[in-house]
């Protein structure tokens, strides 16, 4: 979709390094982190949320939170763990109207987000 923003990343337009990527998925750091360890998983395919997602897409979810346990422990947060988190809908916090999956993770002590 044009005026995406996701999409532009995963297009080139707007440099980013990619964590992982393959033919139907991408990874990428939160530019604005909310823990220490901040990582977006986005399918390649503009999906607008999870509410729109097909029964033929099951298995791109399933995938979609492989990559989060695979970059959780590339991350070296899988044993302390982290949470993953989708906002679904603009009226609960999303703000980039393209599917993605938040991974958080890292923090030493307190201060965890309550989401
Ligand atoms: P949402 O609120 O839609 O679930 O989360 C969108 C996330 O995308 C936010 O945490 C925001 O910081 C992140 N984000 C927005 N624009 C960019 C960008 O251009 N690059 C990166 N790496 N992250 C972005
Ligand atoms: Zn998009």
């Amino acid at each position: 979709m044009t005026n995406c923003i996701f999409c532009k990343i995963i297009k080139g337009e707007i440099p980013t390094e990619f964590l992982y990527q393959d033919e139907k998925i991408v990874a990428f750091r939160d530019i604005k982190p909310s823990a220490p360890v901040h990582i977006l998983i986005v399918p390649k395919k503009h999906i607008e949320k999870l509410q729109t997602v097909s029964d033929n897409e099951k298995d791109l979810l399933g995938q979609m939170l492989l990559v989060a346990q695979k970059i959780a422990e590339s991350e070296k947060i899988a044993k302390s763990g982290y949470k993953v988190c989708i906002n679904c809908g603009e009226e609960v916090g999303q703000i980039v109207p393209h599917l993605h999956i938040h991974l958080l993770g890292g923090w030493e002590t307190e201060g965890r987000c309550s989401c």
